[in-house]
């Protein structure tokens, strides 16, 4: 919350890594979270926000979704539910970045995005298998490597 940390939580410094790539620039972006838990929707919203993003957090008590994700420069989507999100509620050209990990009527690992419909509205667009998840292990390491330094006195 004050911006101070040695480590950050894995999978919302993924998706910060994930935005950088894209080379769009968050300040003053309409950023868009959908989720409030403590591992992802609440630490991402933070973070998005040290980088002068406009935060909007969403939550199952929200009214209008469709409406405000409408509005999202850059959207996060950490709900865990299969395929939610989709393409109607994307702004054409938006960076969408899907947390979700979840399994379709067929038993299929997918995202909390319908990636078929969303990839057409999107400027950018995060895989599920293959996006996030990678990320989060990447930052796992990260953290690790962080970790070993300072107990060797390096860091
Ligand atoms: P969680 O603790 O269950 O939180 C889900 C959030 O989504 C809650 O804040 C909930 O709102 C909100 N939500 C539920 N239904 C909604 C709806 N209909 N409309 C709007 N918001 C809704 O889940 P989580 O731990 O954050 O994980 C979310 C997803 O990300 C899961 O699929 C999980 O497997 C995945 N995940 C992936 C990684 C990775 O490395 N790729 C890491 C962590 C999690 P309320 O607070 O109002 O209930």
């Amino acid at each position: 919350m004050i911006g101070e940390y040695s480590f950050l939580p894995c999978t919302p410094a993924g998706v910060m890594r994930l935005i950088e790539s894209t080379g769009v620039d968050i300040t003053g972006k309409q950023c868009v979270v959908i989720g409030r838990s403590n591992i992802v929707g609440k630490p991402q919203a933070m973070l998005l926000l040290q980088k002068n993003g406009t935060v909007t957090i969403c939550h199952s008590k929200t009214k209008n979704l469709k409406e405000i994700c409408l509005g999202a420069d850059i959207l996060v989507v950490a709900i865990g539910r299969a395929k939610f999100v989709t393409g109607d509620m994307i702004k054409e050209g938006a960076v969408v970045i899907d947390v979700g990990m979840d399994r379709d009527e067929n038993g299929k690992l997918c995202g909390d995005v319908d990636f078929e419909s969303a990839e057409k509205k999107a400027g950018y667009i995060t895989p599920v298998p293959g996006g996030v998840g990678p990320m989060t292990i990447a930052m796992l390491m990260k953290n690790t490597l962080t970790a070993a330094k300072q107990q060797a006195g390096i860091e």
